[in-house]
């Protein structure tokens, strides 16, 4: 029997601002009242798993405990085939800047830059493959849990293009298209993404008839 959301208050257990945007503009239609796990002040967890449905459900677990509300979390990643799929797990953590002074911050060109490098040494012909992976996980105080997986299938560019989007959207061509995600207005986005993907399964379970 699968577990269904009602009428009821779900918090979106990411302190991800763009992700927060997406994933609110993914559930608009459905009526359900989302409040972001900043917004409560709920902590962060360390994302310990070394998988992304560990991760999600690490996130999704926390915030439904320390809410009593269910909660949702994504947990995603660029997975590039000639790297056997790092960044994966460790895709923002490439992004981490300690400065020399000031707090630590997450730098997307110098994550872009790491992962191009990386295929540079491979030599002019690395294949360059890669999907961008979500997953989505609901949690219920009581312990209950589900998940949702979802992919975009797509290749790396460079130099970076387009201002839209977040993360590693300028460096990403999904499969079919020669624009990066940054170039595509988020609807596009939102029509063909891995989120888009996940949700999709996520709402024909539990919103569907
Ligand atoms: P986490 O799921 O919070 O661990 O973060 C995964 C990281 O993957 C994000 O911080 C982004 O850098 C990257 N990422 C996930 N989804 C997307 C996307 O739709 N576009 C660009 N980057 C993404």
């Amino acid at each position: 029997m699968i577990r269904k959301l009602g009428a009821e208050t779900l918090v979106i257990a990411t302190h991800n601002a763009g992700k927060l945007k997406e994933i609110g503009a993914l559930l608009a239609p459905y009526g359900l009242q989302c409040i972001s796990a900043g917004s409560l002040g709920l902590p962060e967890p360390a994302e310990t798993g070394k998988t992304f449905i560990a991760n999600a459900l690490i996130k999704a677990r926390a915030a439904a405990e320390a809410s009593g509300l269910p909660a949702l979390a994504d947990d995603s990643g660029l997975c590039v085939d000639a790297l056997q799929g790092r960044p994966g797990v460790y895709t923002a953590d490439w992004a981490e800047r300690q400065w020399f002074e000031g707090p630590a911050g997450r730098d997307w060109c110098m994550a872009m830059g790491k992962v191009e490098g990386m295929l540079c040494e491979l030599g002019p012909d690395a294949d360059r493959s890669c999907h961008f992976a979500c997953v989505l996980a609901i949690a219920w105080p009581d312990g209950d849990s589900t998940v949702y997986e979802g992919r975009a299938e797509g290749t790396l560019t460079w130099p970076p293009r387009g201002t839209m989007g977040f993360g590693y959207d300028p460096v990403f061509v999904p499969m079919g298209e020669t624009r990066t995600f940054a170039e595509h207005d988020p609807d596009e986005k939102h029509a063909i993404s891995h989120r888009a993907d996940a949700f999709a399964k996520l709402v024909a379970e539990q919103f569907g008839s």
